[in-house]
């Protein structure tokens, strides 16, 4: 049974459907709770949360950043920030003006090795939403230069491949602080994918509230793992399927399995606390 999902995106970002869809296919799977979680933006939050109260589905505003730690990537997920505020506006634009300049080198190496796309190519992808390697992926595809999206960051645009071309150095202590510092309850995104816990303690520290214990990419061990360090450090546990829509390399549909509604009272109530804190 799946209720609900804490980790998705939309043509905003990276994924394939866009908030409305997104809030479409959520009813279909009988969903009651979604959180909307794009790379570098909240750009998608208002259309899904206004077909959300049609079809009466609690729509959580979120957001997913991307942060680098001893040469892995750690992502921070942070939901009920106040993400109108034009202070973290501004921020998030700057990631994602980061991203745009990121994605033109990146280009420019691939044309260095050969492969020949424009910076147009991936815009055609990104649509105006925050730009991302699946994007430049998507550029390959288009023109055969790839077989699938996983092609392109097996032999290029990965980690340390050739066209690999690093991010602005943003850390995860920052990450987690930014969304403390609008009221968002920052949790760690699918951690089993950085295999770095031993940072979970040092960012409960810094503000960190939750662990991403359920995602399709955690096996079994895994969301057993990380809800013993979650009890440990008195963390939220959440939930998510990492939905990106087609063609992505997220093998995962819409809504977490064998998960508890509880996740999401727990962080409803989370959210409500934070809120009393600060009166
Ligand atoms: P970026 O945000 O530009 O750093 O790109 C990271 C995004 O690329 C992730 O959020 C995924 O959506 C996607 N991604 C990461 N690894 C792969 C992969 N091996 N194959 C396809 N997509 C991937
Ligand atoms: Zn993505
Ligand atoms: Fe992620
Ligand atoms: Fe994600």
């Amino acid at each position: 049974m799946s209720m609900f999902d804490l980790h998705v995106h939309t043509t905003a970002s990276d994924g394939h459907f866009s908030p409305l869809e997104i809030v479409d296919k959520a009813r279909v799977y009988g969903l009651k709770a979604l959180a909307i979680t794009d790379h570098d933006t909240t750009n998608g939050i208002e259309e899904a949360i206004a077909a959300g109260k049609e079809k009466n589905i609690i729509i959580i505003p979120g957001i997913e950043l991307s942060t680098d730690y001893q040469g892995k990537e750690i992502h921070i997920l942070g939901y009920f920030m106040d993400y109108h505020a034009q202070e973290f506006q501004v921020k998030l634009m700057l990631f994602r003006d980061d991203r745009k300049l990121r994605a033109q080198k990146i280009v420019t190496k691939l044309n260095t090795l050969g492969y020949e796309i424009l910076f147009e190519d991936v815009l055609v992808f990104s649509q105006g939403g925050t730009i991302g390697r699946p994007h430049i992926a998507q550029a390959l595809l288009a023109k055969g230069a790839i077989k699938t999206a996983k092609e392109a960051f097996d032999k290029l645009i990965g980690r340390d491949k050739p066209a690999y071309v690093p991010r602005q150095k943003l850390t995860p202590h920052e990450a987690v602080m930014l969304i403390r510092d609008f009221n968002g309850i920052p949790v760690m995104a699918h951690p089993g994918l950085a295999g770095k816990d031993n940072i979970i303690p040092e960012l409960t520290q810094s503000g960190l509230m939750g662990i991403e214990v359920f995602h399709p990419d955690h096996k079994l061990h895994d969301i057993i793992k990380y809800q013993i360090i979650a009890k440990e450090n008195n963390l939220l546990i959440t939930g998510g399927s990492d939905f990106h829509g087609n063609g992505s390399h997220s093998k995962s549909s819409l809504g977490v399995s064998n998960a508890d509604y509880s996740i999401v009272t727990d962080l409803l109530l989370a959210k409500e606390r934070l809120n009393n804190a600060n009166c």
